[in-house]
């Protein structure tokens, strides 16, 4: 029985739209359409499957600003935060336009014969996303697979379909066929669910929880089925005392509380050299009290609301009225489910705020002593996603980079995800990778074929 879900814009608590959500059956035909939709669209020349792509990345680059204002309604990112996520769809999509004419296999010599390799696709991919990112982490599954010549299935979060359910109808608009690109919001009990168990699909990319993502990897071993998975993590900014202090300090909050931390590449750990430490939190005083939390419409926001009410008291949870809170920042009274920026300090390694993925905008600062002590605490965490090295020595920026356990690391600068450059995780963060160049090989299976040329 299909069933709806109220999406609620969370800077209001406004009811945006009320959204149908298939059942099991619903979901098995969409999934058929795409399994019937495969064989044409794999054999697509090479060169059309590109234009198709590039008029799709074009179609979103018409409807930035609409898509853009969507997911401000809709999930309370900042207006400026929100152009930049369309505008990734168009990018990602423009850049993965350019691989249908560049899968190459390979010859290989051997005795006999000629050897070559093909790149084929699998059939259709389905691809789960959370509400964190919800147009980014869309394209960069459903952009590369295409391009490799699958279909996809796609659903959105619960809270967050409206960008989705849109760029399902763009690409239709820009000229894929029916069945190539189907977006199926609905719970990820039911649709999710029918995603890992439906034979049809062939492989998962799976963007989310670590404890949803070891369920959807059970669930794959049923099958032998592929899967990619993009999961939590808790990210450590190592700031050394030879850093450029003030610019360390004055980036660190945008490099937890952007998308109000709600970020799986939050560096929610800063651990800070004990000789600098107290100087470093002086300068992150006014840093953190001047990021501005606001109706995130506005220009001028650089952060919003909470995703919803239960988001809020998970948040809350990590904060209790005897948390040692060094300070916090500023944001609305009243309705929407604002949270301010929360500085804790000092928290041990043991504790709770320290160790858990709290997906919000509460950061822990700790000190430690020399390298090898930062090392050790940086990798004192099951996750291994993300993470900043602050310092002016390029000795040490390099061998810390090379012992810290995560797959995306960068030196004087917060930037984590970057659509030319592999992304993922370590450890229980995740498995495989996303974007940069081999992408698309993710969607193909290797086929080797031997043609004997004597007898
Ligand atoms: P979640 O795991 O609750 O949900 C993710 C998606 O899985 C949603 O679409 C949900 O409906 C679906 N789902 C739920 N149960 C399912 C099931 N049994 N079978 C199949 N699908 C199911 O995660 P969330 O709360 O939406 O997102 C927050 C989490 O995502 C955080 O842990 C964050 O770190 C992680 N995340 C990771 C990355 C990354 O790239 N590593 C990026 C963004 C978010």
């Amino acid at each position: 029985m299909t069933t709806t879900h109220d999406v609620i814009n969370p800077a209001t608590e406004d009811i945006v739209s009320t959204i149908e959500q298939p059942d099991e059956q619903a979901t098995d035909a969409a999934i058929e359409r795409a399994a019937r939709a495969f064989p044409a669209w794999r054999d697509v020349a090479p060169g059309d499957r590109a234009r198709m792509l590039r008029s799709f990345a074009a179609t979103v680059d018409e409807h930035i600003e609409e898509l853009a204002r969507l997911e401000v309604a809709n999930a309370g990112h900042t207006i400026s935060n929100a152009r930049w996520e369309a505008g990734n769809v168009r990018d990602v999509l423009h850049y993965y336009s350019a691989a249908p004419e560049r899968l190459l296999g390979r010859q290989i010599p051997v005795p006999g014969g000629v050897n070559i390799t093909f790149k084929e696709p699998l059939g259709v991919v389905g691809v789960i996303v959370p509400w964190n990112f919800p147009m980014p982490i869309a394209g960069w599954g459903f952009a590369p697979a295409l391009a490799a010549g699958n279909t996809v299935v796609l659903k959105p979060a619960e809270v967050t379909p409206l960008t989705a359910i849109r760029l399902g109808e763009l690409a239709l608009e820009a000229g894929l066929p029916e069945g190539v690109f189907t977006v199926i919001p609905g719970k990820g009990s039911v649709v999710g669910e029918r995603f890992i168990t439906h034979p049809a699909v062939r492989k998962l990319v799976f963007t989310g929880s670590t404890s949803v993502g070891q369920r959807v990897m059970r669930g794959a071993a049923d099958q032998v089925k592929r899967v990619t998975l993009e999961l939590g993590g808790k990210s450590a900014n190592v700031v050394f005392a030879d850093a450029d202090l003030e610019l360390a300090a004055a980036t660190a909050p945008y490099g937890v509380f952007d998308n109000a931390g709600q970020d799986c590449c939050a560096r929610s750990r800063i651990l800070v050299q004990r000789s600098v430490y107290d100087r470093f939190m002086e300068l992150l005083e006014p840093a953190v009290k001047g990021v501005r939390v606001e109706d995130p419409s506005l220009d001028s926001a650089e952060m919003g609301p909470l995703i919803s009410r239960n988001q809020w008291q998970t948040v809350a949870s990590y904060v209790p009225d005897d948390a040692p809170v060094a300070f916090r920042g500023s944001s609305p009274e009243g309705v929407g489910f604002w949270y301010p920026p929360t500085v804790l300090a000092p928290v041990s390694a043991e504790a709770a705020a320290f160790r858990e993925e709290i997906f919000g905008p509460v950061v822990v600062v700790a000190p430690f002593d020399d390298e090898a002590d930062a090392i050790t605490l940086a990798n004192d965490s099951p996750y291994g996603l993300s993470g900043s090295i602050w310092t002016r020595d390029v000795g040490r920026a390099m061998r810390v980079s090379r012992a810290v356990e995560a797959g995306n690391l960068s030196v004087n600068s917060h930037s984590s995800v970057r659509y030319w450059t592999p992304f993922g995780g370590y450890k229980q963060s995740g498995l495989g990778r996303e974007l940069g160049p081999d992408a698309p090989d993710s969607f193909t299976e290797v086929k080797n074929v031997f043609i004997a040329t004597e007898g």
